[in-house]
């Protein structure tokens, strides 16, 4: 099947996923995991209509800017950032999924500030607390939130997982309502420059539970560009 045929494959599972949740379809974007994929399949999934584009690394995404291969929609990271390659991503990007430490958290909002932009961010959440994901976890959450009106230069936009593959959906279910849960409470909160409407889980094994326990972004790679050849 085409990456076109796939992507609307996958609209119609998102569609029914919500629809079963009874949540509203259009509440949910689906984001494009681009990693090992090249500037014409990026190329195809825009056209196909993903919402978004996500890159992993730094590399990858300077190529593909620079090729113009996610022209038309927004790009995101959503991959581990290194503080030291920073620069190469604030501003180039409309959201950073991943930060997952204050030391990065300090380096991107130093450098939206030294680019005087607003840079949209999500804090990656640790779910499991497992040792091999980096990630904050829940109850590290609500001190970094009340310091967030020092770094006027980010924006909190929601959280983001990667819960581990479960053996069973109830296991599956757990974690992402752990994560909806979370989202709500601080939601309720009303911290500064926290504006938080995204909550970014589900991938392409998964998507359909994260949809039914409130995600609203899905990030999706092999569903929709097929295996990654990692050679
Ligand atoms: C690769 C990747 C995805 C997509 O994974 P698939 O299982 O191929 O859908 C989603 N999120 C992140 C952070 C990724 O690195």
């Amino acid at each position: 099947m085409s990456i076109a045929e796939n992507i609307a494959v996958i609209r119609t599972k998102m569609d029914e996923s919500a629809k079963k949740a009874g949540r509203d379809p259009s509440e949910i974007l689906l984001c494009a995991a681009t990693k090992m994929n090249d500037a014409q399949a990026v190329r195809q999934a825009v056209a196909g209509g993903v919402d978004c584009c996500g890159e992993n690394r730094v590399q990858e995404l300077t190529a593909k800017l620079a090729e113009h291969a996610y022209d038309g929609k927004p790009v995101h990271f959503i991959g581990h950032l290194q503080t030291n390659k920073v620069k190469q991503v604030v501003g180039k990007v409309s959201l950073i999924h991943s930060v997952d430490s204050v030391r990065l958290l300090e380096a991107i909002n130093r450098e939206a500030e030294k680019q005087g932009i607003l840079q949209d961010i999500l804090l990656e959440i640790n779910i499991a607390g497992e040792d091999s994901k980096s990630g904050f976890s829940p109850a590290e959450l609500p001190p970094i939130l009340e310091k967030l009106s020092g770094y006027g230069s980010i924006c909190v936009r929601g959280l983001m997982a990667i819960p581990p593959i479960c053996q069973n959906k109830t296991e599956n279910h757990k974690f992402f309502q752990e994560m909806c849960n979370l989202s709500v409470d601080i939601t309720a909160k009303k911290y500064d420059n926290v504006r938080v409407d995204i909550l970014s889980m589900g991938m392409s094994g998964d998507f359909e539970d994260a949809i039914a326990c409130g995600s609203t972004m899905v990030r999706l790679g092999t569903a929709i560009f097929g295996q990654r050849n990692y050679q």
